[in-house]
């Protein structure tokens, strides 16, 4: 598979118009004022890149994992933080009901994060448990048919808009005969007593995002908002995982493909020495290896993501999923921030003043070998699924 469908690459110019029309005027001032752009949600769900994975009756299109992977790269192409708020949105926010939620659930809940009118969140990490999630401290008891929920989680994508809903809370609800902890995940609706939303982090990059840190003391949640399964809290959302960092590779890919256009155009126009700055090996050559990169995300990117769709097909394994798109991610996100420096490089003085793109973008690339899993955590990932007894 080296090119997408006509129907894929029709689906990427219709979202590339809409971000390069309504996402790339404003972006230089939403990132300079650290504002998340809430009204353009509603804007982002009437394209239906909510609904990409939503059945009809949610309102949504029943698509393919594809499509979610292009729109996220062409928006993260104009702009990072627009990308990983439809990426969080989908992937974190809309994936977890829909894989996991009863039909309740779904009927409460989807429809109106399918058109755009809310956004849900993922809250898995703590402040005291990243990486190590199964080390989770946050804790929700069963009191009188309520959950009640004690803890806090830090650095949660979508939590505190003004249209946010809703946050699916990994928690422990028990221990099991080894010892280990129970973990499960509840949803709480925004505005449940008990549960704060701390005030947005001051960001190295992705300032038009809106990530909170989040408490809970006694906040009470009725039994029937448990998540999927008792106790599968935590396999749940690292499946979940697997998917968004698909995702995130496909924002890397945007990214990147951003800085190599940007450094071509600044390497054949600007001049020095009487030529341009293209024709000097040392930049030429520098951007060659970039395009190389662009490229090796580009397949890794869509091959993950057709392997998903094979996985939704029933066709390949969850194993193989995982596979790939841990190497997709470490790969395409590790490129992203060469490709970043690279293009400054080529910008010279003007790629680290504010009023170039490039700039913007190396602020931005470096969450990408952070979120969803570092880069060490893919690395740990992949190594398991070669056999390795790493630990
Ligand atoms: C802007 C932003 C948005 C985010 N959005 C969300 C969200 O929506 N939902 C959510 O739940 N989380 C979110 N996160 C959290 C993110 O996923 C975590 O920050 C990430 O998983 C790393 O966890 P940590 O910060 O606790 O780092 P730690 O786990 O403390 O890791 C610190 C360092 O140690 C390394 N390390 C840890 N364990 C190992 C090991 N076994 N082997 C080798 N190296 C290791 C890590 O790779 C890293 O380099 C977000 C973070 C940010 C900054």
């Amino acid at each position: 598979m080296f090119e997408l469908s006509k129907d894929h690459e029709d689906f990427r110019r219709v979202v590339r118009d809409f971000a390069v029309a309504q996402v790339a005027p404003n972006v230089d001032r939403w990132d300079r004022e650290a504002r998340f752009p809430v009204e353009l949600v509603p804007q982002l769900g009437e394209l239906g890149l909510f609904g990409l994975l939503a059945p009809e009756e949610y309102g949504g299109h029943g698509g393919d994992f594809t499509s979610l992977c292009v729109a996220i790269e062409e928006l993260g192409r104009v702009d990072q933080s627009i990308g990983i708020t439809l990426s969080a949105g989908v992937g974190l926010g809309i994936n977890p009901i829909l894989s996991f939620g009863t039909t309740e659930q779904k009927d409460r809940w989807l429809p109106d994060l399918v058109a755009g009118r809310a956004l849900a969140a993922f809250g898995l990490t703590e402040p005291e448990a990243g990486s190590d999630a199964g080390s989770t401290r946050t804790r929700a008891e069963l009191v009188d048919g309520e959950w009640v929920v004690d803890g806090a989680k830090a650095f949660i994508t979508n939590s505190g808009t003004s249209i946010t809903s809703v946050v699916s809370v990994t928690a422990r609800t028990g221990t099991r005969p080894d010892g280990s902890a129970e973990i499960s995940t509840l949803l709480v609706p925004a505005g449940t007593p008990g549960f704060t939303v701390d005030p947005p982090y001051r960001k190295l990059g992705w300032h038009a995002s809106d990530t909170h840190g989040l408490h809970f003391s006694g906040a009470r949640v009725p039994e029937a908002d448990l998540l999927g399964t008792r106790g599968r809290g935590l396999a749940q959302f690292l499946a979940i995982l697997d998917d968004g960092r698909i995702a995130i590779s496909a924002l890397a890919l945007g990214l990147a493909r951003a800085c190599l256009e940007a450094a071509q155009e600044q390497a054949t126009t600007r001049a020095a020495f009487g030529r341009p700055i293209g024709a000097n090996q040392g930049i030429a050559f520098s951007l060659a290896d970039v395009a190389v990169s662009v490229e090796a995300a580009r397949l890794l990117t869509y091959k993950a993501a057709w392997l998903k769709d094979e996985e939704r097909a029933g066709r390949r394994t969850a194993a193989e999923v995982k596979q790939a798109a841990a190497i997709a991610k470490v790969y395409s996100s590790e490129a992203a921030v060469t490709a970043t420096r690279a293009a400054t490089q080529v910008f010279g003085g003007a790629g680290f003043i504010e009023d170039s793109p490039v700039a913007r973008f190396y602020r931005d690339a470096k969450i990408l070998e952070i979120g969803e899993g570092t880069s060490e955590i893919q690395r740990l990932v992949i190594a398991r699924g070669l056999g390795l007894p790493v630990l």
